[in-house]
């Protein structure tokens, strides 16, 4: 799982974005047709429920990945953070306080 630190999920989710992610094929939604989508911009597509305006998805254009947002899920999900991504975006107002690798942008190595 990521933390995503950039300036759309801190605005989309009012932190930063912690997010596991599996190929679209893989992920089944049962009540589908409460999703809604958000383009902030042309380089992806947010998911969320139109019932309860919680953030679910993010998925690249043109990518068969989807991030699913970790808060979404039901307890205990097993997960845990491996690593840090756009910390150069981050909010002002916390300081990364663990060992996990940072990024200052995606997780490529410079
Ligand atoms: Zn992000």
């Amino acid at each position: 799982m990521i933390a995503c630190h950039c300036d759309s999920c801190r605005r989309q989710t009012g932190h930063h974005a912690a997010a596991t992610a599996a190929p679209a094929e893989m992920i089944q939604i049962e009540g589908e047709e409460h999703l809604g989508e958000w383009r902030a911009t042309g380089r992806a597509v947010r998911r969320f429920c139109r019932t309860c305006g919680s953030t679910l998805f993010w998925q690249a254009v043109g990518e068969n990945m989807v991030s699913i947002m970790a808060g979404s899920l039901d307890l205990p999900t097993g997960l845990e953070i491996s690593h840090h991504i756009f910390v150069a975006e981050k909010g002002d107002y916390y300081e990364i306080t663990d060992d996990l690798p940072a990024f200052p942008g995606e997780s490529k190595p410079s």
